[in-house]
């Protein structure tokens, strides 16, 4: 039997190809892409990746836990890896992040990518492409024949003005352009509300019953997050209401029991839940499964950095939906592109035609690029067997790299 044999913590940060403003961060503009790696490997020398989105520096104190928790211990004994990563939580800070990493070892030890080991079917994936920022009816539009002219069928929007009215404009202009061209669905990004300087728009239920009603003259495909996440009551009564689907679920943290709540309540049509987030593969699974029973819709949200993308795509592989459903391609240049978004892997994920295939690779598929990881990360945390190291300097200098990383040839 394989055990863990050394854990690797990093802060990773990438520089972005142009500054890049999230509707999802009023007022904020972001000129990095920022995350935290575990880098994970046994005693017969198989590693196991996962990452998550840093806010700052919050997690440099998590490698002591995952030391005493993991080291020494079986990779492939999942259920245990879960009850372990629960316990930082109840003090607080949510790791369920951290589990795919086990599922890359599990998946590398059996020789198959991670979506064949839990029995999914190596379909090719449609994609829809994600724009992430909020722009003015004319630059939507231009940015609808891109996506069009690239091969995608779908593409997100993203709307977040005080008015309302601008709003609708932001979806009925473009959507009427490309008809028949570019269907085009919505993100509301009221989920969840964080600013970076002044205050946001706050939606309540009579404004979200009044966009879903514009948003379905519109033929749009799904508006996602129209609500706050806790208001499961008034989501309910939103997606009953409306006659165009109504999707969310990506941040979650509860993992899999406020998620089986949600869907009991069928607070949405199209459940989205993120693995990184909402407890793994494989309480994300467990959803999906209970999301078919209910007669409703499951996708992956992806939107975070291309190991996150790489996971989400595994749960969308084997959840039975594949076939069923497009999945999230994060694309928003010139700020966020593959290449950034990727930066720290050999291969980025990038599209043909707006499809992609599945990855063959054993584990989550990838392979982590280690000169661009010497670049852009900082190793905060290294623990074996026998001596634990924690570099809190390494985590002092938080400036971004801006050369290249430098390449061979
Ligand atoms: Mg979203």
């Amino acid at each position: 039997m394989s055990r863990i044999e050394s854990i690797e913590l990093y802060l990773v940060q990438t520089p972005l190809p142009a500054p890049f403003s999230p509707a999802w961060v009023v007022g904020g503009t972001r000129s990095s892409s920022a995350y935290y790696l575990i880098r994970l490997r046994t005693d017969d020398g198989v590693e196991g990746f996962s990452a998550f989105t840093a806010m700052g520096r919050e997690r440099a104190g998590i490698g002591d836990f995952l030391a005493h928790a993991f080291l020494g211990k079986d990779p492939t004994d999942i259920d245990h890896v879960l009850e372990m990563l629960r316990v930082p939580g109840y003090g607080g800070l949510r790791n369920f992040w951290i589990e795919p990493a086990f599922w890359d070892i599990k998946g590398k030890l059996a020789g198959q990518p991670v979506y064949r080991l839990l029995g999914g079917e190596p379909t090719p994936l449609r994609l829809y492409a994600s724009s992430g920022e909020v722009k003015d009816v004319g630059a939507r539009i231009d940015e609808c024949w891109a996506r069009h002219e690239e091969g995608f069928s779908t593409l997100k929007v993203r709307v977040h003005d005080f008015d309302e009215r601008v709003d609708i404009r932001q979806i009925q202009e473009p959507a009427e352009a490309l008809r028949g061209k570019l269907k085009l669905a919505v993100d509301c990004n009221q989920a969840f509300w964080h600013t970076a300087n002044g205050p946001g728009p706050k939606w309540d239920l009579a404004r979200a019953k009044r966009f879903c009603d514009a948003a379905y003259e519109a033929d749009l495909a799904w508006v996602e997050e129209p609500l706050f996440m806790e208001w499961y009551d008034q989501m309910a009564e939103l997606r009953a209401y409306s006659r165009v689907d109504v999707s969310g679920g990506e941040l979650h943290t509860c993992g899999f029991p406020e998620l089986k709540y949600m869907v009991e309540k069928r607070c949405y049509d199209i459940f989205q839940p993120d693995a990184m987030w909402t407890g793994g593969i494989s309480q994300t699974l467990q959803v999906a499964k209970l999301v078919r029973e209910a007669g409703l819709k499951f996708t992956g949200h992806s939107w975070s950095n291309g190991i996150g993308f790489a996971v989400n795509m595994h749960v969308l592989l084997a959840s039975g939906f594949a076939s069923e459903m497009e999945y999230e391609y994060p694309l928003s240049p010139p700020g966020w592109t593959a290449e950034a978004r990727d930066s720290i892997l050999t291969e980025p994920w990038r599209h043909d035609r707006g499809t992609l295939q599945p990855p063959t690779l054993p584990g989550l598929g990838f392979e982590i690029d280690e000169a661009a990881l010497a670049h852009y990360g900082r190793c905060f945390f290294k623990a074996n067997r026998t001596v634990r190291s924690w570099m809190p300097e390494s985590l002092h200098d938080l400036s971004i790299p801006t050369t290249p990383v430098p390449r061979e040839g």
